[in-house]
């Protein structure tokens, strides 16, 4: 038997891990100070706060003067985007991102337009890849912005990210990544992969919530949106989230540590998941790549003839917490953009949940999550008159 409720929405948010807790505690109760004050208190959170720069500016290879600590992945994908906008508008008002980014870049990239910023967006294909060669076509000389998650939040895609660089900067463009996704699974080294500029978010890796990052390669120019106070190198103002970064630190410490570890077991519980969905499942569609160079915590399906509001409610009965596209979209009831990006029909890009696995689950809760989602399929499918009661299609 197992124990509900399943938690599979660890592309949403992760639990925060007690060892990150442990981490942050202090610096919560006794070591309380504000990072800007003269006194031992101030110094106190200095340490903690340069520590953790230290930490993750080792694991994506960067400088600490490079990192600079957000309120989270939102953030930091604003900041990069109207940031280079802003600051490089006598250069270009030509900016490029992917058709699938995180609401975070598109409605920030909408916001540009009406500023007078002219936006393309690269082609994808059926599962989710940037097309290059298309992104050769449409990049200009006034680009400035060139950005592309680097792993989708929705179907998994893992996306190649060193390439579009490459071809941004052949044409002197800003190459951006969100890595909110990647960070702690994929290898998010900032020079391997030749961006000037990645975000990355706490609360996707087992960290606390409203805390992240933005790498901003030395001696690039990008204008602030947060004004006020003289932090983080004078780019961001805000009194500093201590314990936030503490935690993150120590979230991305813990998740690099285990990192192939979790990435096996983990590719393990998507890959039987798949492949039982995929095999016991009538009329479906697996969204996003089959297994490489996907996301190994990912799997995405459309279900046919079947809205994806009515499975997750189902699955919620059965104590099993899925989402329905991506997180921050559900609750409105507009098919996903990143379905309809890949060139699915609306109805299939309204049928679509999201699991997304994480070091905890286990093989018992898969197995019982692929029963309670046949017997939820058939039993929808059953007040659909295109089926009989066996649950077979009438009209094929
Ligand atoms: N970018 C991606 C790819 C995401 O998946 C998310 C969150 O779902 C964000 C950005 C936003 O990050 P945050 O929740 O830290 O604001």
């Amino acid at each position: 038997m197992v124990k509900t409720p399943i938690y599979f929405d660890h592309a949403a948010t992760t639990p925060l891990d007690k060892k990150v807790l442990d981490k942050m505690m202090p610096y919560l109760t006794d070591n309380f100070g504000n990072a800007n004050s003269q006194h031992v208190f101030g110094r106190n959170a200095v340490k903690g706060v340069d520590d953790a720069r230290d930490t993750i500016a080792g694991f994506i290879n960067c400088k600490p003067s490079e990192l600079y600590f957000t309120s989270g992945g939102t953030e930091a994908d604003n900041w990069a985007l109207r940031g280079v906008a802003h600051a490089y508008k006598n250069k270009g008002k030509h900016l490029i991102i992917s058709p699938i980014e995180h609401a975070a870049m598109i409605v920030t990239a909408k916001a540009l337009v009406k500023e007078g910023f002219s936006v393309d967006f690269m082609k994808v294909d059926k599962d989710g890849f940037i097309d290059l060669e298309h992104l050769k076509s449409i990049i200009r000389d006034d680009t400035i912005f060139v950005g592309c998650m680097l792993a989708n939040n929705e179907v998994g895609t893992i996306e190649p990210i060193k390439e579009m660089a490459k071809i941004a900067h052949e044409k002197g463009a800003i190459a951006f990544t969100d890595a909110v996704q990647a960070a702690g699974v994929l290898d998010i080294d900032v020079k391997d992969l030749g961006v000037d500029l990645m975000s990355m978010s706490s609360h996707k890796i087992y960290g606390p919530k409203g805390v992240g990052a933005l790498y901003i390669r030395n001696g690039l120019k990008v204008e602030s949106i947060i004004t006020g106070g003289h932090q983080e190198r004078t780019k961001r103002g805000g009194t500093t989230n201590v314990a936030g970064v503490v935690g993150f630190a120590e979230a991305f410490r813990l998740a690099m540590a285990d990192r192939e570890k979790n990435f096996e077991y983990v590719t393990s519980l998507r890959d039987r998941f798949i492949d039982r969905i995929l095999q016991e499942v009538p009329y479906v569609k697996l969204n996003g790549p089959y297994k490489t160079n996907r996301l190994p915590a990912n799997a995405d399906f459309s279900f046919e003839y079947i809205e994806g509001e009515s499975i997750l409610f189902s699955l919620d009965l059965a104590g099993i917490a899925v989402s329905s596209g991506s997180a921050c979209s559900s609750g409105s009831l507009e098919p996903s953009h990143v379905l309809l990006s890949l060139g699915l029909p609306e109805e299939l890009a309204h049928g679509s949940i999201r699991f997304s696995f994480g070091k905890h689950n286990t093989v018992e809760e898969v197995d019982y999550a692929v029963e309670e989602i046949k017997s939820a399929v058939k039993r929808l499918r059953e007040m659909s008159p295109l089926f009989n009661a066996k649950g077979e299609i009438k009209n094929v």
